[in-house]
């Protein structure tokens, strides 16, 4: 049984995190979606609530992984100890991604020799999304609903007052 974790802040899920652990869901038996709680981030989104919608939204996931969700906050290395995951799934969007992501997976490896971190490119379509960028258009009354699930959507606009 092969498991990798996904670490993430999922402020909120997006389809281009849907569409990266869909791609992984065909790679790996189990995989662990791992929110951070990330209070330096300053989320928007309380972390069960990110929890929360991440629950919902995979149920939709075609492939053959068994999805779980859980919070961690410290070294996901030690995570991946624990959960005896073999990887650590990211995303890259963009060479901009590339040199933070490039550090921290050989810091990772420094750590824990044992753990790869795999990079998945998501749909093109999906290359310019982020967290940020649907926060902010939903803070100005714009339309959200290409870049996230409908029920993350309706959350979104609910924290704006919308
Ligand atoms: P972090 O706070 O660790 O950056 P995020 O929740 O922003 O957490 O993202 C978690 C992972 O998902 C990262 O590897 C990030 O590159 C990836 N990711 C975020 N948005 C997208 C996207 N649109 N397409 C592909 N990967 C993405």
């Amino acid at each position: 049984m092969k498991t990798a974790i996904y670490p993430g802040t999922f402020d909120p899920i997006t389809n281009g995190h849907l569409d990266i652990i869909d791609r992984a869901s065909r790679l790996f038996d189990n995989i662990i979606i791992t929110v951070a709680r990330n209070p330096a981030k300053s989320p928007l989104l309380s972390a069960e609530e990110r929890v929360f919608l991440i629950e919902q939204v995979i149920a939709d996931i075609e492939g053959n992984a068994a999805l779980t969700v859980e919070m961690f906050d410290g070294l996901i290395v030690d995570f991946a100890r624990k959960r005896k995951a073999t990887a650590i799934i990211r995303g890259l969007r963009a060479i901009s991604d590339f040199e933070y992501e490039l550090q921290m997976a050989l810091v990772n490896r420094r750590l824990f020799s044992e753990v790869s971190t795999v990079f998945l490119m998501p749909h093109e379509k999906y290359t310019y999304l982020n967290s940020t960028i649907v926060k902010e258009v939903a803070s100005f009354g714009g339309d959200i609903s290409n870049f996230v699930p409908p029920v993350v959507e309706m959350m979104i606009k609910k924290k704006y007052g919308g």
